[in-house]
């Protein structure tokens, strides 16, 4: 428990929230500012800054739970759609620096979440290069 982290204290109980899903390990509740009706976060229990800093147990863990989680949000919401987000790091957006999995159920693609990703001409020496710079890193 970090002591001036608002989500070990959801986690704690020591600050309500609306759960949606607890066991040993995660927590899920509604996000206090709903994007859309259903916004969930899932939280690993044991405080780290975000996913960068998890290992692959615990990510898995945590990504099984996630699944878990937005199909019972789809069940009942029965929003068509749906993003799953997590930020990390300031630059990214994150505002809470407690290991956070954003659900949210897309209703409309008029709603307020705007993702948009910019298309760029492929150049292919430079994809092959990147992909072995991260293969070998
Ligand atoms: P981030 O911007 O770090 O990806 O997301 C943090 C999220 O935490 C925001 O969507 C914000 O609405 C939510 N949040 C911040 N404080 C609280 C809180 O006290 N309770 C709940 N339920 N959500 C919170
Ligand atoms: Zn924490």
């Amino acid at each position: 428990m970090v002591d001036d982290c608002i989500f070990c204290k959801i986690v704690a109980g020591d600050i309500p929230s609306s759960k949606v899903y607890e066991d040993e390990e995660v927590l899920a509740f509604l996000d206090i500012s709903q994007v859309t009706p259903g916004h969930t976060l899932v939280v690993p229990k044991k405080h780290a800054r975000n996913l960068l800093e998890m290992d692959e147990t615990t990510t898995a863990q945590l990504f099984a739970r996630v699944s878990k989680v937005a199909q019972k949000v789809k069940a009942a919401t029965q929003a068509p759609a749906m993003n799953i987000i997590s930020n990390m790091e300031e630059i990214a957006g994150q505002t809470v620096f407690h290991t956070h999995v954003h659900i949210i159920p897309r209703y409309t693609d008029q709603d307020e979440l705007t993702i948009s990703f910019t298309e760029h001409e492929p150049n292919f020496e430079q994809l092959a290069r990147l992909a072995g710079k991260i293969q070998n890193s």
